[in-house]
């Protein structure tokens, strides 16, 4: 039959193809995605492998961000923002249900305020030092440690002699963009610590103080991205500590609660045998473990509020033993500065591979030292 007998196609079929050939071409692309991902994790491209150093095992490649491909991304996910949920299979609709939750939170993740106020701290003699905040600027102020030089804001001159000098001069001295250092973006952008903040924050105060090298800022995508891939390596590097589980399962409690949400959500869908089973289990676990009188549930009825309690059950039970896996990864460096520098350094070299960043301050180097040296003048 030519097309010409059957006429014009009506819209609505041709939105449903369209959306079938969209879902399949979505298949194919994950599927491929799949299969890059499994060849990756073999070691076969190696482009973005990242040898864990420090305390990683073996060699293990992570995705990284594909500039171009992340900008073709963004389009195509444009693109099928075009289709409504109705035409499109429910995995998708999930998909772009968990997006629009995503981007509804950016504007309370993003900073309120510009990471980088680039103000020059100078020496008595006014030679400049390094690069600060306007807080800590204003510190020095209030202090009565610096002036501001002929009256403007922008660089601030030492009343005193520093102990030290600035570890590394083109770093400090940098002035550093408040743009996304991945990408570029100017816009919604977060605070990423290169060393997870789950480690660092647990590391000596001297790794801690002073030292904003390996704090930088991403756009909320890139900070999505880079973050999803960090936990991948966090969890590969805590496995070998074998933690114990944070919580066991109470598995008498666990029956309970299925059983009263069976009842609560599919009563009527049960066989009448079944009923009585799931009534029974819920009664026991009311009588003996509520201490409520055998009175109140006698009949085949369990009253709602008693239900929902038994619903409401935590059936989960604190393992005492557990510890934090980021508590055993740092003690195992305890005040073993080479070995938190091999480590910090490490998550450095995975921070270039996995995110590829085209805009990080001049001077910014996988050599540049773990630790601040003097608090004389703080970045
Ligand atoms: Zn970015």
């Amino acid at each position: 039959m030519s097309m010409s007998k059957i006429g014009p196609i009506p819209l609505s079929i041709g939105v449903v193809v369209a959306a079938i050939i969209m879902f399949n071409v979505s298949k194919k692309r994950r599927a491929q995605d799949n299969d890059n991902w499994r060849k990756d994790k073999k070691g076969g491209n190696g482009e973005s492998s990242s040898d864990n150093q420090g305390n990683g095992s073996g060699k293990t490649t992570y995705r990284s961000l594909n500039h171009n491909s992340a900008r073709q991304a963004s389009l195509q996910q444009d693109e099928r923002s075009m289709w409504s949920d109705e035409h499109l299979p429910s995995h998708l609709v999930r998909e772009r249900m968990k997006e629009k939750r995503r981007k509804e939170k950016i504007p309370m993740l993003t900073m309120k305020s510009k990471m980088y106020d680039n103000i020059t701290l100078c020496d008595p003699q006014g030679e400049a030092l390094s690069k600060i905040s306007k807080k800590k600027a204003n510190w020095y102020i209030k202090k009565g440690l610096a002036d501001f030089i002929d009256g403007k804001e922008d660089s601030v001159r030492l009343k005193f002699e520093p102990k030290a000098r600035s570890q590394d001069a083109d770093y400090g001295m940098s002035t550093k963009k408040n743009v996304c250092v991945a990408c570029g973006e100017p816009e919604n952008q977060m605070r990423f610590y290169i060393v997870p903040y789950a480690y660092r924050h647990l590391f000596p105060e001297k790794y801690k103080q002073h030292i904003s090298h390996d704090i930088v800022s991403l756009c909320a995508n890139c900070h999505l991205l880079c973050g999803q891939q960090t936990q991948i390596r966090m969890d590969e590097i805590e496995e070998k500590f074998n933690i114990v589980k944070k919580y066991s399962t109470d598995h008498r409690l666990y029956k309970v609660r299925s059983s009263a949400l069976a009842l609560m959500n599919w009563r009527l869908k049960i066989p009448a045998e079944k009923v009585s089973w799931h009534i029974d289990i819920v009664r026991r676990y009311l009588i003996d473990d509520c201490d409520l009188d055998d009175s109140c549930i006698k009949d085949e009825t369990i009253p709602k509020d008693l239900l929902q309690k038994a619903c409401d059950i935590d059936f989960r039970v604190l393992n005492t033993a557990f510890v934090p896996g980021p508590d055993l990864v740092v003690a195992s460096m305890a005040d073993d500065d080479e070995k938190l520098a091999k480590f910090i350094r490490a998550w450095r070299v995975f921070f270039l591979e996995t995110i590829h960043p085209r805009h990080l301050p001049q001077g910014w180097s996988i050599e540049y030292p773990v630790h601040c040296m003097s608090t004389d003048y703080p970045a």
